[in-house]
């Protein structure tokens, strides 16, 4: 392999071609731009995907998590179990209701919410749980569904990585657990910005329908009304959340070839896993018995004890060479906002209760990855990391 040529790798790309161009195009065309008959065929379409009962779809999975939440009872003070290693939105949708996000940590390998710390955190005030399925690899949901029924909690998936992605052989979405899906620019599909919200429960679905577009019922009116084009009632406290037909165009074009998609990403990391295979410098991320993940990021763990330089130093290097790299993610309560609250509440909020989270802030990294990625684009990546990690080993 030749090291010498230099090239540029961002981290994601779109996986966009004409199709998409010509949807969006043609909605353009229509006179009707807002959420109409391209959202509901992009529902239908996403629901039969995962074999949800319902698919509601949403301007973003944050807004869909956010009514996720309201369809439980929520009141300030309330606890709700999230892990510490995951994106922020899954925590601050929780304080949305004054309510407490408790962070829980996460399993070494997986990075996953860890059953044993959550079984720790469980007091009188906790009301539910929001596992994550990290990279698209599902969180052990058997045993959370378990404490759930033990101890009368609710469950949400965060799902925003996790299409597709199948636990015990079912999809992610297909379960009694409202979940959500992100299609944020870089998730493994995309509408630019949005979610899905899916859900087993006929009248929570009633509800979240209502609650993303004002509250406002049309049916409550056709009982008392024949002619009910202009009037409605508003039976919920309700928000702006639902997306557009431009979008969900997007949305039906990336599901028409999301198994294409999908296989491209599986290709490219079983690739990524080959070349890495015999190096002793880097822990690669586990597969797990019973669970398929969508592989939507390609996260590795450095060996630092065998390594002179940090996480930060092999960021910069592979920056230096053209290549973008990320870190997944941040511990939240790491962060100031999440500090400063924690003060406030008296509660104590220390890196030493989380040591796998910590264990995995100090080595993970994110590799480039997208559908369309080539050959040589992934050699020249794992190339340069090798060169840069045995460059450095003790
Ligand atoms: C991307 C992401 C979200 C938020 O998705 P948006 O569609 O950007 O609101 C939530 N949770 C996790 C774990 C994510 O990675």
């Amino acid at each position: 392999m030749r090291m010498n040529k230099q090239m540029k790798i961002p981290f994601h790309k779109p996986f966009i071609d004409d199709n998409e161009i010509e949807a969006v195009s043609n909605v353009l065309k229509s006179g009707w731009l807002t959420m109409g008959s391209k959202t509901f065929e992009f529902e239908s379409m996403f629901a039969e995907k995962v074999s949800a009962r319902h698919a509601i779809a949403f301007n973003s999975a944050t807004s869909a998590l956010h009514i996720a939440l309201a369809l439980h009872d929520i009141k300030p003070g309330d606890e709700i179990i999230v892990p510490a290693v995951t994106f922020v939105a899954t925590a601050e949708t929780v304080r949305y209701f004054g309510a407490v996000p408790v962070f829980a940590d996460v399993e070494r390998d997986t990075h996953n919410i860890s059953v044993e710390s959550v079984k720790h955190l469980i007091t009188d005030k906790t009301k539910g749980i929001i596992p994550v399925h990290y990279s698209g690899l599902p969180a052990d949901l058997d045993p959370l569904f378990q404490i759930c029924r033990e101890y009368g909690l609710f469950l949400i998936e965060d799902s925003a990585h996790a299409f597709p992605s199948f636990y015990n052989d079912k999809p992610i979405g297909s379960f009694k657990s409202p979940s959500v899906f992100s299609f944020y620019a870089n998730k493994t599909i995309t509408t630019g910005e949005g979610g899905m919200l899916t859900l087993y429960d006929d009248a929570m679905a009633e509800k979240a329908r209502k609650m993303r577009l004002h509250g406002i019922d049309r049916d409550a009116w056709k009982r008392y009304s024949h002619d009910g084009s202009w009037m409605y009632d508003v039976t919920e406290l309700g928000y702006k959340y639902n997306p557009t037909d431009i979008s969900s165009a997007i949305g039906v074009e990336q599901l028409k070839k999301s198994d294409y998609m999908t296989r491209l990403r599986k290709d490219i990391c079983r690739r990524y896993d080959a070349l890495f295979s015999s190096s002793d410098l880097l822990d690669l991320y586990p597969s797990k018995e019973g669970r398929e993940s969508s592989n939507y990021i390609y996260p590795v763990k450095l060996k630092l004890e065998s390594l002179s330089i940090s996480r930060d130093y092999v960021i910069e290097e592979l920056k230096k060479r053209g290549i973008s790299a990320s870190m997944h993610f941040i511990p939240l309560y790491r962060f100031t906002y999440y500090k400063d609250f924690y003060e406030s509440i008296g509660r104590k909020n220390d890196f030493h209760s989380f040591p796998n989270s910590e264990y995995i802030f100090e080595r993970e990294i994110t590799l480039p990855l997208y559908p369309s990625m080539t050959e040589e684009e992934l050699e020249y990546v794992a190339d340069n990391l090798i060169s840069i990690l045995s460059e450095k080993s003790k």
